[in-house]
């Protein structure tokens, strides 16, 4: 079953022409990776799949199991479960994280037509998933990501998604920041949440990321298109190679 579909997706930031024609498609059970160089148009990528207002999408389409996500709003795509990191703030002052993932927690719970759960049990579900990412309990206390390091920030977009389990999950830059203790929990956080009900892209620059959470596919991303596709070597291959190869590859036809 395909969960998303995107066919020749262009956007422009402030009318700079980002993104030229992405096709993706992603299925349930799979996890993407998206590498390329830098100023290559990922994160924009990202950014048009969730809506971010600064990302103005000016053709193609973006299906996301039936829905045209481009005409939802960016708490609607989070609802129906789209899952991208950045759509929660960075920080905020004066809010538990803990009543913070409860609110979004149950706002997923209503989308899906279930009952909201209470904070008991909203305590127990909690201390399941704080198990996922070897988080300590003391972390719900504090307001959310105020704070909290580079690794501790990763770890909680690792502990939202575990909570809201979401249809497709878009990691931009996941690693990033982190030392390899926190890459391992990051990643067997991601392989733990993987299903075949679900699917997982994960854009990251290197080749690391991948000895941890081994991806069906591999893309590059090149001046706003993906040029070239592969299975999991394609991502050592880049990893010996650089990227120079593929682009004078595709080249002739970019
Ligand atoms: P990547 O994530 O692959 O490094 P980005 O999507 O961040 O690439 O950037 C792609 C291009 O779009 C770059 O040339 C970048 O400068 C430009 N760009 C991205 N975001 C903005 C923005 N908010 N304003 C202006 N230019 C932007
Ligand atoms: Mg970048
Ligand atoms: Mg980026």
């Amino acid at each position: 079953e395909i969960l998303l579909s995107v066919k020749d997706l262009t956007a422009e930031v402030d009318g700079n022409s980002i993104l030229k024609g992405v096709n993706l498609a992603v299925r349930s059970g799979e996890i993407h990776a998206i590498m390329g160089p830098n100023g290559s148009g990922k994160s924009t990528f990202s950014k048009a799949l969730a809506g971010h207002p600064a990302y103005e999408v000016t053709g193609g389409e973006a299906i996301f199991q039936g829905k045209n996500l481009l005409e939802m709003e960016p708490e609607e795509r989070a609802r129906a479960g789209v899952f991208l990191a950045f759509q929660y703030p960075l920080e905020i002052p004066g809010v538990s994280n803990l009543d913070f993932l409860r609110v979004a927690y149950n706002s997923r719970r209503k989308e899906q037509g279930l009952e909201e759960l209470d904070a008991f049990d909203f305590d127990d579900l909690i201390q399941e998933k704080l198990d996922v990412v070897k988080m300590d309990a003391a972390f719900l206390n504090r307001s959310v990501n105020e704070g909290f390091s580079g690794g501790e920030k990763k770890r909680n977009e690792i502990l939202q998604m575990a909570l809201l389990e979401p249809k497709i999950a878009i990691l931009d830059e996941t690693d990033s920041g982190l030392d390899i203790d926190a890459l391992k929990i990051v990643a067997n956080g991601v392989n733990q949440l993987a299903s075949p009900e679900n699917a997982t892209i994960l854009i990251t620059h290197y080749q690391r990321l991948l000895n941890y959470i081994v991806p069906d596919y591999v893309h590059v991303m090149a001046r706003g298109q993906i040029i070239k596709s592969g299975g999991k070597e394609l991502a050592l291959e880049l990893e010996s190679r650089g990227y120079d190869w593929v682009l004078e590859q595709a080249g002739a036809e970019v």
